[in-house]
């Protein structure tokens, strides 16, 4: 065991030869810890003493590898915004190794912004400290959150300076942990070589690695598809349910685990839009908040693709019926479990057949109000009967509110559960606190110049976003008017 208390396993680079390229980490002048996550690092079983200190910074900005590592950058391809690129690659992260955490799940160390690999085509491979920090925010506040997704391990300055659109700013490494990073892409690089014995390989290992259940069945590449399907439909519905927009939906960045990774242009809605978008470049809204669930299916249909000659090699007539189907079968999984969330947000446990129209009469209140999503599904709970004044105020005109929230009290009159019990089940699911716009901002500007203390704070609140504090209003409060529509950079 190194002294740092990591004990790889690294199955990839051991069973997927040919599938990525062994590669080191570029040296850097001053590394240096910027944040450590000493829970998660813990729950890996490694020895987070050691690792805070400046032997971390220097194996987390890729600088040193621990023993035992095996680094490597991934192969993958993807579609970007629609259009397909043969060979995208790990360009400036690499995979670091693997590991069996505590509770004998295998998670994947990974480091990006450790410098350039064979794929960094025309990109330097280097990270800076904004957006590593973002993804350290929003990463962490989605666990927090309750979904599924890749963690941050740390994020290390490296002391050197990287230049940006606007501008020389601070290098940083993001070390990150995730089930896996197989993804979408991975399995199109393959197809599109037309490597199907590859391909093959690559999809025995997912199901090994995530869905072991179809190890060995005959129809087990068909089950794939389902299981992922699945999985994504579960995933978005959540994103759905808490006003998360992930700004860049690409092939690339859609994973066969069902969790979500790579927090680039990323935001949360505050005013209920479904036409909002963030991201600077994303100037036809594909990845607008409301179609984030045609993209999943449209990314999905991609994979299905890829499995056609494993599905059925005689008759690809056949194969592409059965894929169709599943593929075809992701709004009803999606609907399904986007009711189920929003059952949840409106204090509902009984399921009747007018709960989607409940759930989508507030929505349409909210959008011809733009009023504030968070606070308003949090502010429900105060009103599970009698006043409602608090959900009230958040509206600019009430009227279409104060004809919905009396069938929403009768429906909950309905169940039979104390009025408390149904507020704290309420607020379990509806948070307090999101990672706000302006709140992010702020920290990654403070952070920049110097100074952390705004960062810290907001992921400190954020770790626990469903428990109101006295004394944190201001993280519960959307942006203010003079913050202007927000606009995002990957
Ligand atoms: P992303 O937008 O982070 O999902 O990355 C899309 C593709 O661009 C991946 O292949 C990345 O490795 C690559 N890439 C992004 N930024 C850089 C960079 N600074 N240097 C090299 N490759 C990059
Ligand atoms: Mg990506
Ligand atoms: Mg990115």
């Amino acid at each position: 065991m190194s002294i740092a208390g990591f004990q790889f396993d690294n199955t990839y680079a051991r069973d997927l030869e040919g599938f990525y390229v062994p590669w080191k980490g570029a040296e850097v002048p001053a590394p240096r810890m910027i944040r450590f996550n000493r829970a998660l690092a813990e729950e890996l079983g490694l020895d987070a003493e050691v690792l805070e200190s400046d032997a971390g910074a220097a194996i987390f900005a890729g600088h040193e590898a621990p023993e035992g590592a095996e680094p490597l950058a991934m192969a993958y391809a993807g579609h970007q915004f629609g259009g397909f690129s043969p060979q995208l690659g790990d360009g400036r992260a690499l995979l670091l190794g693997e590991v069996i955490d505590r509770q004998g799940r295998r998670r994947d160390i990974h480091l990006k912004g450790s410098g350039r690999t064979p794929f960094s085509r025309g990109g330097d491979g280097k990270a800076v400290l904004g957006p590593v920090l973002r993804e350290y925010i929003i990463g962490e506040a989605m666990h927090a959150l309750g979904v599924p997704t890749t963690r941050a391990l740390a994020a290390v300055a490296t002391g050197e300076e990287i230049m940006r659109q606007d501008g020389p700013a601070p290098g940083a490494v993001l070390a990150r942990v995730a089930s896996s990073h197989l993804r979408v892409g991975t399995f199109q690089f393959f197809a599109a070589r037309g490597e199907t014995e590859r391909l093959r390989q690559l999809a025995d290992y997912a199901i090994a690695r995530h869905y072991p259940e179809l190890a060995g069945q005959p129809e087990r590449y068909l089950g794939l598809l389902e299981a992922v399907r699945d999985r994504q439909a579960s995933l978005i519905a959540q994103w759905m349910n808490l006003g998360f927009v992930h700004g860049v939906m690409n092939t690339d960045n859609m994973t066969i685990s069902g969790e979500t990774i790579d927090y680039g242009p990323c935001a949360f809605i505050d005013g209920y839009d479904p036409a909002m978008v963030f991201s600077s470049i994303d100037s036809h809204g594909r990845y607008a908040y409301g179609n984030q669930p045609k993209i999943a299916q449209w990314n999905l249909a991609r994979l299905a693709e890829t499995l056609l000659d494993l599905i059925n090699p005689e008759d690809s007539d056949d194969a592409v019926k059965r894929a169709s189907d599943v593929v075809n079968g992701f709004p009803l999984a999606y609907e399904r479990a986007w009711l189920s969330g929003m059952r949840a947000k409106l204090g509902l446990t009984r399921e009747q057949p007018d709960d989607i129209d409940l759930a989508v009469g507030l929505l349409a209140v909210l959008e011809t109000q733009g009023a504030d999503f968070t606070r308003v599904f949090r502010s429900l709970s105060l009103a599970v009967s009698g006043e409602a004044a608090a959900p009230r105020s958040l509206f600019d005109n009430p009227a279409g509110f104060d004809v919905w929230l009396p069938l929403w009290q009768a429906r909950l009159a309905r169940e039979d559960r104390t009025d408390d019990e149904k507020r704290a089940a309420m607020n379990r699911v509806n948070p307090v606190y999101i990672p706000r716009n302006h709140m992010v901002e702020a920290a990654l500007d403070s952070a920049t110049k110097g100074d952390l203390a705004p960062f810290e704070r907001l992921v400190e609140v954020l770790a626990d976003p469903f428990t109101e504090r006295k004394g944190l209003e201001v993280f519960a409060l959307g942006a203010p008017s003079d913050f202007g529509p927000y606009t995002t950079y990957c």
